[in-house]
């Protein structure tokens, strides 16, 4: 059996992981990625220090069903990066990118050593079509390549350019690497972000640890900042669970968002909390003072309630499962609170927070909300937002695209497999395969999750389409 898989980032860390361990019989493995830094995908590469994971290290685990995996590479590495104020190591993603490189090194070694022929082609593929009995692609260097199945694992898209100041001087389209970037902002100029959440964060956090000294704005329509992780704690969700959730499926055929709720109010019933409180303020994120809700973030980062630690842990853990199960209505509903439900799903660290809170107090940051124009004029740019028009010498895009948007690199490929019929979009972003030896994996599944997929979830859909194959093949 031939398998080429599409891009190799950490979707593609996973997937060999699952097959080393899994895969019985030799095959043929060709990876296709252009980059420089393999394994690495778009997160990882090399970059600032202060460019963090987002996450604690049982989140980050790229091998399936191992949550100490990740934990037990970094082991005489942690302490050097303690956030104090979680108690967990927090590494530059650019040291998660070599967790990423050696556990694909590692799973490549194992599958050669079993007799696979494995090849890395550092090459784009464009486009991809059926022949008689494989697949065929063709990669950006005229390559040719025929595979029985092929796993397309090209990530999420960058920024889009919602103002269209394209080529404007002064305007960072792309924010990574910040290494790169930050080099083109003077410390003194007035700094417009665009975008709240993780990456806005980075930003931020890395323009201050350069010396900044001039005014940083983030603008963006709702002004939410992402929540900030609270110091993990030994509870195990009991209601709030995959058995939970799926005996639900089995026994009234469906899973409603109604359903959810009763479970998460179940949990915090059990532990001494009130639901409707904890409701409440989490309604309360998009009127609150955004200085005054970090403070009260920052704060609770040791309180001992488990609301919001269950509904961060289980966004990832089983968050991409029970979305497949909701009505379509229900998921409506949730796209609703988009915005409140990425700032609870992906917040930042503590140590990010701290950055954040010390530049709002002394005045040098500011959050708008509202944001509805940005001009680029004379050099300069305009910006008009809920508060007011304001202007920057530099604005930089840190949107998050939507997660199942086509990656650029991604693009012409896309195209050619709905051109071939073999793939379809769906109704609600992203593809899904019309042919079975066509897998999708990663963001750019059709049907997934409304939020940006952490590690856990892509090293689960990972695992799920390696095992597709190798079922087929023992078939
Ligand atoms: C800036 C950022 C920070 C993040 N931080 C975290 C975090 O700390 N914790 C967490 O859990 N999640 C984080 N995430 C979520 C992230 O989606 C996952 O962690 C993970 O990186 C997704 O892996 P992937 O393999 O699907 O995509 P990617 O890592 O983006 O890899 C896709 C690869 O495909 C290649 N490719 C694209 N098109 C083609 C083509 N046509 N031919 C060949 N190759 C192609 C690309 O070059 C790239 O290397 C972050 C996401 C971003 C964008």
């Amino acid at each position: 059996m031939d398998i080429a898989i599409v891009g190799a980032g950490a979707a593609t860390v996973a997937l060999l992981d699952t097959l080393a361990a899994t895969a019985a019989q030799p095959g043929d493995l060709t990876v296709f990625e252009p980059s420089a830094h393999p394994w690495r995908g778009r997160p990882y590469g090399p970059d600032l220090d202060t460019v963090l994971v987002n996450a604690p290290p049982a989140l980050m685990s790229i091998r399936h069903h191992d949550r100490g995996h990740y934990a037990a590479w970094l082991g005489e590495r942690a302490p050097a990066h303690l956030d104090g104020l979680l108690g967990q190591p927090l590494v530059p993603r650019a040291l998660y990118g070599h967790y990423l490189r050696h556990t694909a090194e590692t799973a490549l070694a194992a599958l050669r050593e079993r007799g696979w022929h494995v090849r890395v082609h550092a090459a784009r593929v464009t486009a991809m079509a059926a022949s008689a009995d494989r697949l065929r692609l063709r990669a950006e260097d005229g390559h040719v390549h025929q595979a029985d199945h092929v796993a397309l694992c090209v990530g999420a898209g960058t920024p889009h350019d919602h103002y269209g100041l394209g080529a404007a001087p002064g305007f960072v389209a792309d924010p990574y690497p910040l290494a790169r970037t930050l080099e083109q902002v003077p410390a003194e100029s007035s700094v417009a972000v665009i975008g709240s959440g993780l990456t806005a964060v980075d930003v931020v956090v890395s323009l201050a640890a350069r010396g900044h000294t001039g005014p940083i704005r983030l603008v963006s329509r709702s002004g939410l900042l992402p929540h900030v992780w609270q110091r993990p704690l030994d509870h195990r969700p009991r209601h709030l669970t995959a058995e939970r959730v799926r005996a639900l499926h089995r026994e009234n055929g469906a899973v409603t968002l109604d359903d959810l709720i009763q479970l998460l109010r179940a949990e915090l019933d059990q532990a001494g909390e009130d639901f409707d409180d904890f409701a409440a303020d989490l309604l309360a994120a998009s009127t609150e003072e955004p200085g005054r809700r970090l403070r009260r973030q920052l704060a609770a980062v040791d309180d001992p309630a488990i609301g919001r630690r269950v509904l961060q842990e289980t966004a990832h853990a089983l968050g991409p499962y029970a979305w497949r199960l909701l009505p379509e209505p229900d998921r409506g509903r949730l796209r609703r609170h988009f915005r409140l439900a990425t700032s609870l799903a992906s917040p930042m660290v503590p140590v990010n927070a701290r950055v954040l809170m010390e530049l709002l107090e002394r005045g040098q940051l500011t959050v708008a909300a509202g944001v509805r124009e940005i001009q680029a004029a004379h050099g300069r740019f305009r910006l008009r937002c809920d508060d007011g028009t304001q202007s920057a010498d530099v604005v930089v895009n840190a949107v998050n695209p939507s997660p199942q948007a086509v990656p650029h690199a991604a693009a012409q490929l896309v195209a050619s497999l709905l051109a071939e019929d073999l793939a379809a979009p769906h109704p609600a972003g992203g593809l899904v395969p019309a042919d079975p030896r066509l897998h999708v994996v990663g963001d750019l599944a059709g049907g997934g999750p409304f939020i940006t997929s952490g590690i856990l979830g892509v090293a689960a859909q990972a695992a799920g389409a390696a095992q597709a194959v190798l079922t087929a093949r023992a078939g």
